[in-house]
């Protein structure tokens, strides 16, 4: 969801919704008091939305909308709010405006419920990057070289990361693609390949990263998603910030 005035008493809302992609509406008298609309939405709120279709146009008009999940932690919590954003901000990037993705928004849905947790660690969001990476069929391959197919399985072997090629590359193969990235660590390619196997967040809750695994994770993340989305991302800059802050 983001918001914008409009007007001196009225406002636009944008939504993620599962069956018509991203949607913006007009919620007509939202900042008057004592308006239906009052306290029924928020960002990071996932709620039950009544609006009326204009054919013609991009901005709908909202006839009624009441909160399902409020994630309080997020009026509290200002990494947990940052990691919060960044997911927004990037659902909003990969998905276009009414092209139908539920399984985007089942994805920020529970993404945004992981982030609300207490337990909450910024690490869930590298977890939830890869996840969003499998749904747009963009996951890197870690098993074996993207070029010449051999196993890289053993930990025991040095492996490169290329975005270009979308994976690993073996000692000879990067040897000859000036565009390989240094040999990464074997147990951030673990922790890598671990989560992106991950089908719930518990072993992320559980792994607690050193700053020489949690650096080269995000930045790896960070080069993959610019590469294959084809732009900046400020948000996340933002959100990995304040979490080395907080
Ligand atoms: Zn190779």
């Amino acid at each position: 969801m983001r918001l914008a005035a409009s007007g001196e008493t009225s406002r636009v809302v944008t939504w993620l919704t599962p069956d018509h992609g991203r949607l913006a509406t007009l919620l007509k008298g939202a900042l008057r008091p004592n308006n239906a609309f009052l306290g029924q939405y928020d960002l990071f709120y996932t709620c039950e939305l009544l609006y009326y279709p204009r054919p013609h146009g991009d901005l709908h008009f909202a006839k009624e909308c009441c909160p399902i999940k409020l994630r309080t932690r997020f009026r509290s919590d200002w990494v947990a709010c940052a990691q919060a954003s960044y997911l927004t901000d990037l659902a909003m990037r990969a998905i276009p405006a009414h092209a139908p993705q539920r399984q985007l928004f089942l994805w920020l849905n529970h993404g945004l419920d992981e982030l609300a947790r207490a337990d909450f660690t910024p690490s869930l969001t590298i977890w939830l990057e890869l996840k969003l990476l499998d749904i747009l069929g963009l996951a890197p391959r870690l098993s074996t070289c993207m070029t010449c197919h051999t196993p890289l399985e053993t930990g025991r072997i040095t492996a490169h990361f290329s975005n270009e090629r979308g994976g690993l590359l073996c000692p000879r193969c990067a040897h000859n693609d000036t565009r390989a990235a240094p040999p990464l660590a074997a147990d951030v390619l673990a922790i890598l390949r671990n989560w992106q196997r991950a089908g719930t967040s518990s072993s992320v809750r559980r792994t607690r990263l050193d700053p020489q695994q949690s650096a080269p994770l995000e930045q790896l993340l960070g080069q993959f998603l610019r590469f294959h989305l084809d732009m900046p991302i400020p948000a996340r800059d933002i959100a990995f910030a304040v979490a080395r802050r907080g």
